[in-house]
């Protein structure tokens, strides 16, 4: 390999460029580019009208996942991230100046004002609810146009603790009240900028009574009677398992499939 060829994350909308192994290509750097790791992976969008190489196709990065290790999912998630943060940030936000790119850290700087701009991450609760020794609650989420059963999540808000997100958003949605909240792992999650963190609760009381605008329906389920959930990859797939079939949502190995 020559020292200006880096592997390279090409995106277009939610779309990533790969080979028919869904591997990364290989690419001449250019000065544009965002580099991932010094300067051996990079990520840059691919151009209006920029024609996509033989032997390339996009696929959908919520695709990519079934068929990518933990570690090649979180790369990827990083240079979603950063890509999003660079075109969203070409101007400060504090006096409207262009920006300049930061040569040594992940800032977009002001010339004018030195205003730095960093990424920033969104904290996400997702929770996993059991009732009893055999129940697990699933919800369906009303944007959903499938039938897919996941679990309560909901952005963290200022001022809040993880826990209170936590205890706020199943009360909201589900309309119950949880205790003995406990966290479990976490998962960067880049649609667009989420941090997943999972914990699990057990039931404490009420009835249910869905939120509408965000649940078309939930209930609880017994272990060995459970409905579609979501895709293997997904960080609520690893929970689920942990709960029914007692794995690990992330062990040292940091693998989820
Ligand atoms: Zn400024």
């Amino acid at each position: 390999m020559t020292s200006n060829i880096s592997i390279a994350y090409i995106f277009h909308q939610q779309q990533l460029l790969v080979d028919d192994q869904f591997q990364l290509p290989k690419v001449e750097r250019l000065a544009s580019d965002l580099c991932i790791s010094d300067q051996q992976i990079i990520a840059r969008d691919l151009l209006e009208n920029e024609p996509i190489p033989d032997g390339l196709k996009l696929v959908p990065i919520r695709q990519l996942l079934q068929y990518w290790t933990t570690s090649q999912f979180e790369q990827a998630s990083k240079a979603i991230q950063l890509l999003e943060w660079r075109r969203n940030h070409k101007f400060c936000s504090h006096c409207g100046h262009k920006t300049e790119i930061h040569t040594s850290e992940y800032a977009m700087t002001c010339p004018s004002c030195r205003y730095h701009q960093y990424p920033r991450i969104q904290p996400c609760v997702i929770t996993v609810i059991t009732k009893g020794q055999n129940q697990i609650l699933l919800a369906k989420n009303a944007r959903n146009k499938n039938n897919m059963y996941g679990l309560i999540a909901g952005f963290v808000e200022v001022g809040e603790t993880l826990e209170e997100a936590v205890r706020r958003e199943t009360l909201e949605e589900v309309g119950i009240k949880v205790k003995n909240i406990q966290y479990l792992a976490s998962q960067p999650w880049p649609f667009p900028s989420n941090l997943m963190i999972a914990f699990k609760a057990e039931y404490e009381f009420g009835e249910l009574q869905l939120q509408e605008d965000e649940i078309s329906d939930a209930d609880f389920f017994t272990f060995d009677q459970l409905p579609q959930i979501p895709f293997k990859g997904s960080i609520a797939h690893a929970m689920i398992m942990h709960i029914v079939a007692g794995t690990p949502v992330a062990d040292d190995t940091k693998k989820w499939l």
